[in-house]
């Protein structure tokens, strides 16, 4: 499962056809999380045994796979998801792409794929930044999100590991990932007949077959008015373990408390980041199993990923109980929620001095 690196991308760039920038009038007032914005540039890659990794840029344009395709048949598929926003220094940043680099070549690893290189992911995804500037929203109105996808592209009969790959990077100017904007607290519902994902299995990969067994579950809960569902864990059924798209903090005084990463739940860039910053801003910061029935009486509960940043959870129900969190019954953002989205936020934005060396120009 190995991959060699080809530094071929920046003269491929230079050569390939693609769509000269024009003007662009983009809604930005009515980003949601979608597709209305797609930029129009892609970064297309392909490794084959002996050829190592041979990347250009394209216009966003359909992709040519053979139906005997491994992915189509058996799901080598993992895919990231970063962004790019306009900063407070007047320049476009990413956030902690190394992160996702890593997670990428991890899920690759996993599903025995061709990993690429990390200095080929960095530089798909700056490329894909840079033609694509005129799609960064204004700052506050969004981000141009990115989407690294890894495929098993070549064709292949019986079970095996495709022969050749495919690494495509697209982007999209949203906005809010969540109905009702950024900081509007969201209703959760614990799930309690399917489960995300079993120890030993890949649910801390970023796979594509992680996310298409969520769908019944996610659906069923928006038609109750849920913004999401919250996944137990599969053994003992009792432990939280994160919602279909981002992970999970639970506040109890001065203490953030996370599920362990163990293989199940996805180690997300925005989790590692969030209990960095509670650390410095002197809360304790534990990873340990974390019961339902605890989580129902914690101060606040809140989530965090790169679309939804921190995004408090104003209610979670479980068992036909519902627990609104906080003074304003859910309705506000939890105090601790709020305040590390702005810690993350001003840090992302360059309205702080950035100590980690995590944010990224490009
Ligand atoms: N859990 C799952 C299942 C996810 O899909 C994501 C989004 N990548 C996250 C957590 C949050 O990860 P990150 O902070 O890296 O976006």
């Amino acid at each position: 499962c190995n991959a060699s690196s080809s530094n071929t991308v920046q003269a491929a760039a230079a050569t390939a056809e693609r769509p000269s920038k024009q003007q662009v009038n983009l809604q930005w007032d009515q980003l949601g999380f979608g597709l209305n914005h797609v930029a129009p540039v892609m970064y297309h890659a392909e490794w084959a045994h002996g050829m190592g990794w041979k990347g250009e840029l394209r216009p966003y344009e359909p992709l040519r796979l053979l139906p005997s395709a491994q992915c189509l048949n058996y799901g080598q598929a993992v895919f990231e998801g970063l962004k790019a926003q306009r900063t407070a220094r007047g320049r476009i940043a990413l956030f902690r792409p190394d992160q996702n680099a890593a997670r990428m070549a991890a899920g690759a690893d996993r599903l025995c794929m061709a990993e690429p290189p990390a200095e080929l992911f960095l530089e798909a995804v700056e490329s894909v930044v840079r033609e694509n500037s005129q799609w960064v929203p204004p700052q506050g109105k969004g981000s141009l999100y990115l989407r690294p996808l890894l495929l098993g592209s070549g064709p292949i009969l019986g079970l095996g590991p495709a022969p050749a790959y495919t690494l495509v990077v697209f982007a999209a100017a949203v906005g809010a990932y969540f109905k009702g904007g950024q900081l509007t607290p969201i209703d959760l519902i614990v799930e309690e007949r399917f489960h995300r994902a079993a120890p030993g299995g890949m649910g801390g990969t970023k796979a594509a077959g992680n996310y298409s067994p969520v769908l019944k579950t996610q659906l069923k809960a928006k038609q109750d008015g849920f913004a999401d569902v919250v996944y137990l864990d599969a053994k003992h059924d009792k432990y939280l373990e994160e919602v279909s798209s981002c992970n999970m903090f639970m506040v109890k005084g001065k203490t953030l408390s996370t599920p362990p990463l163990e293989g199940t739940i996805l180690p997300g860039v925005t989790r590692k980041s969030v209990m960095q910053l509670a650390e410095v801003r002197g809360y304790t910061v534990e990873e340990r199993p974390i019961e339902v029935e605890e989580a129902m009486e914690a101060d606040e509960i809140f989530t965090s990923g790169t679309a939804v940043v921190v995004c408090s959870v104003g209610s979670l129900q479980y068992r036909g109980n519902r627990r609104k969190f906080g003074p304003t019954e859910g309705s506000e953002p939890g105090p601790v929620a709020l305040e590390i989205y702005n810690a993350l936020t001003r840090l992302q934005l360059e309205e702080e001095e950035d100590p980690f060396g995590w944010v990224h120009p490009v």
